[in-house]
């Protein structure tokens, strides 16, 4: 049965299939329909047309939005649902290692399903129809969680630390990388929404993260990795010194780490890790040559620009990676190091404090993450055979 959507303007963002710039700048709108209908089945988009055009076509009834701005469902490319239970725990605004230190505790403890629900809830609200979710501890809880409010959610399972029960003899194996935790994922989950992600170059053994990235490869999966997030991190991977390397080396770093001499981003390609099927999470910490090699490989950057204020990491090169046509998409982080789970305010941050325009913005919520996750033949646009889904454009943008 049909059903149809009026609303006084659609911006289905089909014209951003391709490119990430136009010449008029960054990101006009090419693909506004004034007054327009979504005609729609149970769950997938029959036509996106103008209101006359639908008059013409189709004798349903149509339901009115009045005066809103309907986009495609946002896309939320960096989470990690398991800390839900984790908002307002953490300090803020003192720098990464002040941040874990009082974080960690509250790692250790389970999510209850309340947090999980009311965050999941957050962003249903917000228009959100996908998160990429880095998991662990809890990935049939999370999945489970998304699914019931009719989200979809790919299961990052994070490869963290340097030494993994080996059950093929002295050799790892990419078996060796997937936590028991999701074992329980249903079948569907496992054919279709998990992947692996590294947790970062310097919490997880090289050999862990190369297995990890061949994984995805050849399973068509795409891999994402926190890279370049910190301070410390480049302090500790170029020089193998300073305050977190002393907080590492008592938790994860092995007694015999030599740390490359190598700033992230080099370091990330040198060990294969970087391609158009990576989405290298935060790039705090870029210059110009680390952008280009993120350019030259095709790698997605994924902003989160609120949590890095929040704990005080610095602030990534947001214009520059955009002049550089680098394809970028944004996530909220985890409720640990952010007060809300909701992109407009991601978005909002961008806006104030770059100066992005709000075309250049929706092209990060909804197109590039559906391309980065491999998902848009479902999502990212508002166009026919895909999930009926969309979100409402806040007023101030
Ligand atoms: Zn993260």
């Amino acid at each position: 049965m049909l059903n149809a959507i009026r609303a006084r303007r659609i911006l289905t963002m089909e014209g951003h299939n391709t490119s990430p710039r136009t010449d008029s700048g960054y990101y006009s709108f090419p693909d506004v329909i004034e007054d327009g209908v979504i005609v729609h089945n149970s769950s997938t988009i029959v036509d996106v047309l103008s209101f006359s055009d639908f008059s013409q076509k189709y004798t349903i009834e149509v339901t009115d939005l009045g005066d809103v701005t309907l986009t495609p469902a946002l896309i939320n490319c960096h989470n990690h649902l398991e800390l839900a239970h984790l908002k307002g725990k953490a300090t803020f605004g003192q720098g990464f290692e002040s941040w874990i230190e009082s974080a960690l505790p509250f790692m250790a403890t389970p999510v209850d399903s309340d947090s999980l629900a009311k965050a999941v809830d957050e962003m249903v609200l917000s228009g959100t129809a996908h998160i990429a979710d880095v998991n662990g501890r809890a990935p049939l809880e999370v999945y489970e969680a998304v699914t019931a409010r009719h989200l979809s959610c790919h299961i990052q399972l994070e490869v963290f630390g340097y030494s993994f029960p080996k059950r093929n003899g002295d050799t790892l194996c990419a078996k060796d990388l997937f936590p028991s935790t999701a074992d329980n994922l249903p079948a569907e989950a496992k054919k279709r929404w998990m992947t692996l992600s590294g947790h970062a170059l310097y919490s997880t053994s090289p050999d862990a993260l190369v297995i990890a990235k061949q994984w995805c490869r050849s399973h068509e999966r795409y891999f994402s990795v926190h890279l370049a997030e910190h301070p410390g991190e480049e302090e500790l991977l170029t020089k193998g010194t300073g305050r977190f390397k002393e907080q590492l080396s008592r938790r994860v770093l092995p007694k015999d780490f030599t740390p490359p001499k190598m700033r992230a981003v080099p370091y990330a390609k040198h060990l294969g890790l970087l391609d158009a099927s990576t989405l290298a999470v935060h790039c705090v910490h870029c210059t110009r040559e680390d952008i280009a090699i993120l350019k030259e490989s095709g790698t997605t950057v994924c902003l989160c620009p609120r949590s890095n204020e929040l704990i005080g990491v610095g602030t990534a090169p947001v214009r520059n990676f955009l002049e550089a046509g680098l394809q970028l998409t944004i996530g909220t982080d985890s409720l640990a190091s952010n007060h809300d789970l909701n992109l407009w305010n991601e978005a909002r941050f961008l806006r104030d404090n770059f100066d992005i325009p709000t075309g250049a913005l929706l092209r990060m919520l909804t197109i590039a993450g559906a391309k980065a996750l491999g998902i848009e033949n479902e999502l990212g646009t508002l166009s026919k055979g895909k999930r009926f889904q969309y979100a409402i454009l806040p007023e101030d943008f």
